[in-house]
């Protein structure tokens, strides 16, 4: 295979359906049998569904076989992530919690790298508490803490994932809300109900696909658990068009798909309805996530990983970073020139690709940070400045503000400058970009500001 067709390569995930029992040993077997048929299909993520342990018989013995993050069942997928050189959606285990309330657990979804790491772990938020007189009584909070926050997207080999589980599919809210904060694909491991899968469980995935233009995995408890229970299957992966690209058949199985980041940008540029909500009508979606494990989290900036320690301010929609190649150029240079970016959380091309709120957070976290700059580097003056598309300068595909501090005499022209900013950037060789050591202290030491 040649280089121009290895670049063509678009990474495949797996979705997985089967029936759990009781049986913690069957359903492990199971789960593996369908993540070898996965990785033979070239799959590099699979994506198990909710309950995947275990659906016990009656609540006593559900919380009986719960584990802890470190006990067996999270334990053996590390090793088989490690061992395949998969990543794993483990879409939720019944986690053992050691607080005072010892008769309830956490319904609790990991990632797993192939490395054996655990990535990020998101603890249902939404629990299915049904109770219809005379019928059906289903209440998760019965035995079920709920999660307190909403996960940041995960950077995975197919994209940004942002993490649900089951019920959560029905408050389109927190699906709007990971897009915001990046997501390009959504889960939703689950273990619908017959009655409601029938009724709404494809509805809703396409759904929310279409509205919020991310490809929605959703791996699927199926058929008879106990005397008491039965799940609706038909575990799926649909695209940001709404389209249904891969289905389980019945009983136990995988279905796989490509994801194609590319075809997912066309989708969100011929339609760009973030641009076109009408905040003002109905107000904006204020995201309430928790960071994941540090070291981990990364964010887009146009085509490159933004990480973390590279980052010193973060608001609902916005983040701001240090350059990995300042404009230094200038006559004072006893001062070490700062020259930090501000970029808006969610992927947009140009300014006018953001939404009202997003425009309003980006300006308002300028202010802010032009403030710190200020102070930090004993200036009264700064250049803020935007390269809107690529004729104007604009190398990173992703709306950046950059702010630099001005000192009288910096450049031999004030405006000099501009053609700084137009050059600085133009050998971007690995000799020629700061050291990572020094990017580390910046960043330290204006995160300082916020903390
Ligand atoms: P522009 O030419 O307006 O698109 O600006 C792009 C800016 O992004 C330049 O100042 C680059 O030095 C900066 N830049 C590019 N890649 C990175 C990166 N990985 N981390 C931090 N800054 C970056």
């Amino acid at each position: 295979m040649d280089a121009n067709s290895l670049a063509d390569l678009k990474p495949v995930v797996a979705v997985a359906q089967l029936t759990c029992t009781a049986d913690k040993k069957r359903n492990f077997e199971t789960c593996i049998s369908l993540i070898k048929r996965a990785s033979k299909l070239k799959a590099q993520i699979v994506f198990l569904p909710e309950a995947c342990d275990y659906i016990g018989e009656t609540k006593q013995q559900s919380m009986e076989m719960a584990e802890t993050l470190d006990g067996d069942v999270i334990s053996k997928y590390r090793t088989v992530a490690k061992e395949m050189n998969m990543w794993l959606s483990i879409g939720g285990f019944h986690q053992r919690v050691s607080d005072a309330d010892s008769l309830k657990v956490r319904n609790t979804h990991v990632i797993i790298d192939n490395s054996g790491s655990i990535k990020a772990t998101y603890d249902k938020t939404h629990l299915f508490d049904l109770d219809i007189k005379g019928g059906v009584r289903l209440c998760e909070s019965d035995y079920t803490i709920p999660g307190s926050s909403i996960v940041e997207p995960v950077l995975t080999p197919a994209g940004r994932v942002g993490l649900c589980t089951c019920y959560d599919l029905r408050f389109p809210e927190m699906s709007l809300a990971l897009t915001q904060q990046g997501a390009e694909l959504l889960t939703f491991p689950s273990a619908f109900t017959q009655t409601t899968g029938q009724a709404h469980w494809e509805v809703l995935l396409r759904s929310r696909a279409i509205e919020t233009q991310c490809y929605v995995i959703a791996a699927a408890q199926t058929g008879k658990h106990s005397d008491k229970r039965s799940s609706y299957g038909h575990a799926m992966i649909v695209d940001p068009w709404g389209s249904v690209v891969a289905q389980c058949h019945e009983g136990a199985d995988i279905a796989v798909a490509e994801i194609d980041l590319d075809y997912l940008q066309k989708i969100r540029d011929g339609m760009p309805v973030w641009q076109h909500r009408r905040h003002d009508l109905y107000g904006t979606i204020n995201v309430q996530t928790k960071g994941r494990i540090e070291s981990e989290i990364s964010y887009r900036f146009g085509q490159h990983q933004i990480r973390n320690s590279h980052v010193f301010f973060k608001s609902a929609l916005s983040y701001a970073f240090v350059n990995i190649k300042p404009v230094l150029n200038c006559f004072l240079c006893s001062l070490t020139l700062v020259h930090v970016l501000v970029s808006s959380l969610r992927h947009a091309k140009r300014l006018a690709d953001l939404s009202q709120p997003e425009v309003s957070d980006l300006f308002t976290a300028v202010q802010t940070i032009s403030r710190v700059i200020e102070k930090h580097f004993s200036v009264s003056s700064l250049t803020v400045a935007i390269q809107d598309g690529p004729a104007s300068g604009q190398t990173v595909e992703h709306v950046h503000v950059h702010i630099l501090p001005r000192k009288p005499g910096d450049f031999p022209e004030n405006d000099d400058i501009y053609k700084e900013l137009q050059k600085h950037d133009e050998d971007m060789s690995v000799t020629s970009l700061r050291s990572e050591e020094e990017m580390l202290k910046e960043a330290e030491s204006l995160r300082e500001y916020f903390s």
